[in-house]
């Protein structure tokens, strides 16, 4: 699942970067209201956090016109200030809900997680193919009922596999989805992600799960 950060005060929007991204999920930052609203508008979010205080736009600016350009993201603010008042306007305007600084990471993460089971019930479905299940929320990931431990990258490596499981997935596409970026001659990071994961999913377990398509990329099926 993929967050965008609004903040503009460079401490905190790399530590909250850094902390979602620990957590397993995709992040963009942007450190004013302009920039904040160019990405809402082109990338595909599931939600944004946006401090009030920006320089540009505002955050209250900024959800208007993502709203009004009919995007549905889940949206939280942040800010500093806790006047009732504020409240009320951010859920007027169509915020999903609303975090006083300073608050703990652990507050904001449990927020999101709330906000995200409620709002996106298809997207919290418990993921399975054969014996290997994957909870998109609870973070768990079993295969014959024995708890496995992946990285947060390995996670979201495997969400995607098996969201769409017996596609083909091309490397550039497993690239810009899990690692966010373009990776045109560094293929050799997906391999070893790839067999770090087999090595915990499937190597102890049949049938076996993820396929190499030669020349082409990985595919998560149990073939015939
Ligand atoms: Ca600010």
């Amino acid at each position: 699942m993929k967050i965008l950060i609004v903040e503009d005060e460079a401490k905190t929007g790399d530590y909250l970067k850094q902390g979602l991204c620990e957590a397993g999920f995709v992040v963009d930052l942007a450190r004013d209201g302009h920039d904040g609203l160019h990405l809402a508008l082109t990338g595909d979010y599931d939600l944004l956090v946006l401090d009030v205080m920006l320089p540009g736009l505002d955050g209250w600016q900024l959800l208007q016109a993502i709203r009004q350009a009919g995007k549905e993201a889940l949206v939280i603010f942040l800010t500093a200030k806790d006047e009732v008042a504020d409240r009320v306007r951010g859920l007027e305007l169509g915020a999903d809900d609303y975090l006083v600084k300073p608050f703990a990471f652990s507050e904001l993460l449990a927020r999101i997680r709330t906000l995200l089971r409620r709002n996106k019930p298809k997207e919290a479905e418990v993921l399975h193919i054969a014996d290997l299940e994957l909870d998109p929320l609870r973070r768990r990931v079993t295969r014959s009922g024995q708890r496995i431990d992946l990285t947060a990258k390995e996670f979201v490596l495997l969400e995607l596999l098996l969201r769409r499981q017996d596609e083909v997935l091309p490397r550039s596409l497993i690239a810009s989805q899990v690692w966010d970026m373009n990776f045109d001659s560094d293929t050799n990071v997906i391999e070893v992600a790839i067999r770090r994961l087999r090595a915990k999913i499937d190597d102890n377990f049949e049938p076996k799960l993820i396929h190499t398509a030669r020349g082409m990329g990985y595919v998560l099926e149990v073939a015939a």
